[in-house]
């Protein structure tokens, strides 16, 4: 879907700081250091939104590792998912034998990452695990496992810290409630 320099939204209220994001960042890194002690995790960022999530997370663990991106099909313009996934851009190496962890953004219906983990097992990769910033249970319709999860939230759309609206506000360091 197209979209418009600016945006007929503005951003809300801010449901988690920067300061908040940073801190519970960090001890996710901590969590997948202390996991994947003398391995090299291979983190795949899910473009576009888990790609500040990405850089941060990765910067927070203190092992030798290594990344890669893929693209999904995403929202558009609207603050609801179409239920179709589809593969925009794929991975520029293959994962097959590596202890790859899957770095999305947010998990709603779980529509995507389920998608994902299937395709990355198909790949072989040594082990698979996901990692997710924020999960919206109470919208699942797809069982899918989140190994390392940073903010369980309610059914709201929210934007900013690489979330979009209509590919607004990925660069607000804050996650605030979409606005009127
Ligand atoms: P799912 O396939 O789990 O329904 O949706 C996952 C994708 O939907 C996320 O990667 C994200 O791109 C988008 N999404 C879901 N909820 C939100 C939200 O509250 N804000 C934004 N900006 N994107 C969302």
């Amino acid at each position: 879907m197209e979209s418009s320099a600016v945006s007929d939204r503005a951003p809300g209220p801010v449901l988690l700081s920067r300061s908040e994001i940073q801190k519970r960042v960090f001890e996710m890194g901590r969590e997948i250091t202390r996991d994947y002690e003398g391995r090299a995790p291979h983190l795949i960022g899910v473009l576009k939104g888990a790609s500040v999530f990405h850089a941060d997370l990765v910067r927070a663990i203190e092992l030798e590792a290594s990344f890669d991106f893929i693209a999904v099909g995403s929202y558009g313009l609207t603050t609801r998912t179409s239920g179709e996934v589809r593969l925009l851009k794929d991975l520029d190496e293959s994962p097959e034998g590596r202890d790859v962890i899957i770095v999305e953004d947010i998990v709603d219906t779980g529509l995507t990452l389920d998608y994902l983990v299937q395709c990355l097992r198909m790949r072989e990769p040594a082990s698979l695990r996901t990692a997710a910033l924020l999960d919206k249970p109470s919208r699942r319709q797809r069982e899918v496992p989140i190994d390392y999860l940073g903010f369980e939230i309610d059914d709201r759309f929210v934007v900013g810290y690489g979330l979009d609206y209509g590919q607004h506000y990925r660069n607000l360091p804050d996650i605030h409630l979409l606005g009127n």
